[in-house]
């Protein structure tokens, strides 16, 4: 019998393709081993679950801190609470919105600073592909990224441009070589400058107020434009490539038909296209606004329907948010507004309001918030499961409880997000990270006690300041 220091054991405990009564043996911070429930060691102390259902700590691979530089936007305190009290344990931050972008190895270091000391749950990082850094990649990926992040169309941030195709593959023949997942924010600049000048023409004169205008400078188009050139990216430079935030249904039969070739292709979609719909944003609504664009109702079962085959393999956040003034909420003007959703805390309550009416289980959630993000950013050893080997990251949920989205449980540094107001279902009762308790019922524990996490070889994962010398030029 493995030794352990406490068991933790409940009637719901959700493992890789099962949920079943369960006690999870846990020994220095990990997991070592899942036994039946009454199967306890003599003398041991035991965490007892009881109703809730005990999830693995969720991973969400897609979070704008913008820690350093526009720390003003959010940060590593505030960001880290909130996902502590949402249910997830490991965030991974994007390279861009923070200045410097983490596009250069200096720019690596200096987030680092930023981060360290002030994480309530483990943080891995994105780095950059923008023009010219080529010669970066590597020495990032010897530091740790994970991965790297690039844009096809203006990212909203003039520090972080974006690449054109020919920019693009030399990179994309550098990760393949490294071994390392692009992640790419695909839209296609062409449809959407199109767009926006014939609907500024428009027989509305393209109220800026208006929703569907924004909708419609953002088509369909220009993400199923993307992903044609992604495949074939893929298909000739073998790099591992991920579309963030699917939006359009209508490139799921590329998808559909990447997946069949069997491409190192990947995608995920966000609990706002899965929440909400075009129809029902109202006027001036700029909290609404992200790129691309939530759209019709149509559209948002048809990635219901592709989450189901498993096309789309994830939900995350990206929570992406602002200072409230940059959403322009007073003028409601979509066009100028920034585009970006706050909701890291409420992913797991939002995805399973809409999940659980469409007849998905516990498995699934457990599938998209936690295993295929961690899969993803290459930490699946440590992260994402409940199961032997990986870091005791524990959700308590009751399932059947309900809350209502308010500033007062908000952690965000800003308030401001769309759900504000509503009623979601499950509520995170306790958060486990490497088998401390981190929060429990509004509370949180005293220090932060995030770890900032570094790929290494072979998928090893370890903590960025356990190996200082590879930031030693
Ligand atoms: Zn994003």
């Amino acid at each position: 019998m493995p030794s352990s220091d406490f068991v933790v054991r409940g009637q719901r405990v959700v493992t890789p393709g099962s949920v079943q009564a369960a006690s999870i043996y846990v020994h220095r911070g990990r997991v070592v081993a899942v036994r039946p429930f009454d199967d306890v060691p003599q003398g041991c102390k035991v965490v007892e679950a009881g109703e809730s259902v005990v999830l693995p700590g969720l991973v969400d691979s897609h979070v704008h801190v913008n820690e350093p530089g526009r720390t003003r936007w959010e940060g590593f305190k505030t960001a880290t609470r909130a996902a502590a009290r949402g249910g997830t344990t490991t965030i991974v931050d994007m390279p861009l919105n923070s200045v410097p972008p983490t596009t250069t190895l200096e720019g690596f270091r200096q987030k680092l600073g930023a981060a360290r000391g002030q994480c309530r749950v483990d943080v891995a990082f994105w780095g950059g592909v923008v023009p010219g850094n080529l010669q970066q990649l590597a020495p990032l990926h010897a530091a740790g990224v994970v991965g790297f992040k690039c844009f096809l169309i203006p990212s909203g941030v003039e520090e972080f441009p974006p690449v054109t195709e020919n920019e693009l593959r030399p990179s994309m023949f550098e990760l393949a070589r490294l071994g390392v997942p692009l992640i790419v924010h695909a839209e296609l600049p062409g449809p959407v400058e199109h767009a926006l000048a014939a609907c500024c023409a428009g027989e509305t004169g393209g109220d800026p107020r208006c929703y569907e205008t924004f909708l419609r400078s953002r088509p369909r188009e220009a993400e199923d434009e993307a992903v044609a050139l992604m495949i074939g990216l893929c298909r000739e430079t073998g790099a591992r490539a991920h579309i963030v935030h699917h939006s359009s249904a209508d490139a799921l039969p590329l998808l559909r038909e990447a997946k069949r070739e069997g491409l190192p292709l990947s995608a995920e979609t966000c609990p706002h296209y899965l929440a909400f719909a075009a129809e029902g944003i109202a006027d001036g609504a700029t909290e609404f606004k992200c790129c691309p664009p939530v759209r019709e109702r149509e559209n948002q079962e048809r990635l219901w329907e592709a989450l189901r085959e498993g096309t789309i393999s994830m939900v995350v956040s990206d929570h992406s948010p602002c200072p409230p003034e940059m959403k322009r909420r007073q003028e409601g003007d979509f066009l100028k507004a920034w585009g970006g959703i706050s909701s890291l805390q409420f992913r797991l309550a939002v995805v399973w309001t809409e999940a659980r009416r469409r007849g998905f289980a516990l498995e699934d959630l457990a599938r998209w918030l936690a295993h295929e993000p961690a899969r993803l950013a290459g930490l699946d050893l440590r992260k994402g499961s409940i199961a032997p080997g990986r870091d005791a990251d524990l959700v308590f949920f009751d399932p059947e409880a309900a809350f209502v989205v308010a500033p007062e449980i908000n952690e965000h540094r800003h308030k401001l997000t769309p759900y504000d107001g509503q009623t979601l279902s499950g509520v995170v009762e306790a958060t486990y990270l490497r088998g401390e308790k981190i929060y429990e019922r509004g509370h949180f524990s005293e220090r932060p006690t995030g770890r900032l996490l570094k790929r290494g070889d072979e998928g090893k994962i370890s903590d960025v300041f356990d190996d200082v010398e590879s930031f030693e030029d």
